[in-house]
């Protein structure tokens, strides 16, 4: 059984990585989306929200399971017997950070690969950060958020008061 391992922040998790998502759990026996929690930028959701949001967006994929970690991706990666770690390219932007991760991973770790899977066109502008300015201005997000994130997200904003800034 071929298991792989899609790790990422998901602050919140937005619809380009919900496709990287469905696209592996078409080609691996087990998805495993793996949540970090040791992030030196402080994330707006709690690594608990993050899991939650992903369980209910993947609720239709049975062969993907969310779980958090913390430390070495590389010993997440071991730990559940994967052998394939899955990382989106949206642009060559991505590409240099990306390439010097895999390789480093690799020589850390021989035996893991690194599967690049390109974004859909669609999703390419796409990230986290962006979907997250949109909805502290109130805008509208459903083109990268899935209604219930897009709802947790905004909720999220205006329970920390800044859910209105700037916007008259
Ligand atoms: P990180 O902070 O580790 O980059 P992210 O949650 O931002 O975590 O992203 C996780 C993975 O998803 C990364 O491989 C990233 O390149 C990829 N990704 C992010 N946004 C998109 C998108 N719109 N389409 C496809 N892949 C994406």
């Amino acid at each position: 059984m071929q298991t792989a391992i899609y790790p990422g922040s998901f602050d919140p998790v937005t619809l380009g990585h919900q496709d990287i998502i469905r696209r592996s759990s078409e080609i691996f026996d087990r998805v495993i989306v793996g949540v970090l929690r040791n992030r030196a930028k402080s994330p707006l959701f709690s690594v608990e929200e993050r899991v939650k949001m992903l369980e209910d967006v993947t609720a239709d994929l049975p062969n993907v399971e969310i779980q958090s970690f913390n430390g070495l991706l590389i010993d997440f990666v071991r730990q559940n017997g994967a052998r394939v770690i899955v990382r989106g390219l949206r642009a060559i932007t991505d590409f240099e950070y990306e390439l010097q991760l895999a390789q480093m991973n690799r020589v850390i770790a021989p035996e893991i690969d690194t599967l690049f899977l390109t974004t859909n066109l669609k999703y390419a502008y796409l990230s986290s950060s962006t979907a997250k300015e949109v909805a502290m201005y109130g805008g509208d997000t459903s083109a990268f958020l899935d209604p219930m994130v897009a709802r947790k997200t905004r909720e999220k904003y205006l329970s920390l008061g800044s859910g209105e800034i700037d916007k008259e």
